[in-house]
């Protein structure tokens, strides 16, 4: 989990600019509209105001520098201890100006001076409430900071792209492995589907198993509750459950399970229990949802629920419709279970651990090449344009999930890239996990 409570290794980003071009307005801007203002720091000084502001999952502080400057000494010499101070403190630096009001001498003095500060500075040109003062903003340009951002921080306009290039240029996040704990990197599970399929059953039936341990723990989204479920196997987390938990189903709203919310979690997760009512069968919706899964690299389980009310004859034919339409998830295994009566719960886990393996399977470089030269001598890839494509080497560049870039002299068209992917999954029992396959061009 995150800690918002120590600040202080996080970049800096500084306001600057004369009094009145907008800085504290920008600075609400920061930290108010999707960004999220977390504390309100004691700066050192008491003039100084730095607020904590979060965007594109980057945190940082903001330093408005517009309290520096009340002094009674000559307002120019003021305006460049701020930017001096600015450059010492902060990580990255946005000047702003007032487009109503143009570029002053004392503009002129602060860029001169942030053109030496070594780090990035980004210019904002501010008051920009409208498009027609945007033709205004290139008279800034002779600031020599760079193309300046139209913005009008009094109604948002232009400031999303400010924040975007400012965590741009922020310096890169410290790699630090364990922040919140060993919770933190356990492998994560979404039990997503339509509303009714069975998907608060299912989950209280594997956390009321008395084998297991519950506990809730703050989620791994704003506002959710995360429950990690100590099995026989080792802890698995199960992401944004609190809708899923008995004891707070009374306050339920239909917004819990919003599609919104159920791809949120997917996106968070290293694997998805896909559940599906097995009597309603696959429905578009689901189709789509296991599409998204696919495409976030999520591993996944399918789980049709509610097996209890398909009548023996019928079975075969539900399952048909499932690999049917469910085709591309081919390598997802398909579970067939009652939550309400228990059937089959007992391969629930088991089918998450496999998914875990799987996802975090690592094909060594040398098995992998033995096994690319010999299904390029089973099928050789098809000519393009006369020339016959030849694989040179391929290698896992990433796992979860596993990734493979393979090095060719030409494009592979997608018929054999799926043939790959099948010799790949039978080779190495990639189970229940997306792979990904990349090709790269080289010459031979
Ligand atoms: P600072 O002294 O640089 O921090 O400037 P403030 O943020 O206090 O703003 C100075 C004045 O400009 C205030 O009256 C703001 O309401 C106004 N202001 C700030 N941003 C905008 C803007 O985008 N458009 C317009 N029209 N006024 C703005
Ligand atoms: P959710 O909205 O996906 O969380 O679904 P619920 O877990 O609330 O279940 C919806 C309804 O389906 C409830 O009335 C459950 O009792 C019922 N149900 C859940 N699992 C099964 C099952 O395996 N078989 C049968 N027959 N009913 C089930």
């Amino acid at each position: 989990m995150k800690d918002f409570g120590a600040s202080s290794d996080l970049p800096v980003v500084a306001i600057v600019g004369r009094p009145n071009v907008g800085k504290s307005t920008l600075v609400n801007r920061f930290i108010g509209r999707r960004a999220t203002i977390v504390e309100e720091m004691p700066g050192v000084t008491r003039d100084r105001k730095s607020l904590d502001a979060e965007w594109n999952g980057r945190r940082f502080i903001v330093l408005d520098t517009g309290g520096w400057i009340d002094t009674d000494e000559p307002l120019a010499h003021q305006v460049s201890l701020q930017a001096e101070r600015a450059i010492r403190e902060a990580d990255v630096l946005v000047m702003v100006v007032d487009v109503m009001v143009g570029v002053l001498e004392q503009d002129s003095a602060i860029a001169r001076i942030l053109q030496r500060a070594g780090k990035p500075v980004l210019l904002v040109v501010n008051k920009v409430d409208d498009e027609k003062r945007e033709l205004e903003i290139w008279t800034a340009s002779s600031l020599g900071l760079g193309v300046p951002f139209p913005v009008s921080a009094i109604h948002g306009r232009g400031s999303g792209d400010v924040l975007d290039a400012v965590v741009a240029e922020l310096p890169p996040e410290p790699e630090v492995p364990d922040t919140g704990g060993p919770d933190d990197h356990l492998f994560a599970i979404a039990i997503v589907g339509r509303p009714n399929v069975g998907k608060s059953t299912l989950f209280n039936r594997i956390v009321g198993d008395e084998r297991s341990v519950v506990h809730d723990m703050p989620g791994t989204t704003r506002d959710t509750i995360d429950t990690v479920v100590e099995t026989p196997e080792g802890p698995l987390r199960f992401i944004d459950t609190a809708g899923m938990r008995r004891r707070s189903r009374v306050d339920e709203n239909a917004e819990y399970y919003s599609v919104v919310r159920a791809l949120q979690a997917v996106d968070k997760a290293d694997a998805a229990l896909l559940v599906i009512d097995a009597q309603q069968g696959v429905s578009h919706q689901d189709q789509r949802l296991g599409e998204r899964i696919d495409a976030a690299g999520t591993a996944i389980v399918i789980v049709m629920n509610k097996w209890d009310l398909i009548a023996t004859e019928d079975r075969p034919q539900v399952l048909a419709d499932v690999y049917d339409r469910l085709g591309f998830l081919s390598y997802a295994p398909v579970l067939k279970i009652s939550a309400l009566t228990g059937r089959s719960l007992k391969d629930v886990l088991p089918a998450l651990r496999q998914a875990e393996e799987a996802y975090h399977a690592r094909v060594p470089t040398a098995a992998l090449n033995k096994v690319m030269r010999e299904l390029q001598q089973k099928h050789p890839p098809p000519l393009d344009r006369k020339h016959r494509t030849r694989i040179l080497y391929a290698t896992q560049g990433a796992s979860e999930p596993p990734t493979f870039t393979i090095f060719a002299t030409r494009p592979l068209p997608p018929s054999y890239l799926r043939y790959i992917e099948r010799s790949l999954r039978e080779e190495f029992d990639l189970g229940p996990t997306p792979i990904k396959i990349r090709v790269r061009q080289r010459a031979s």
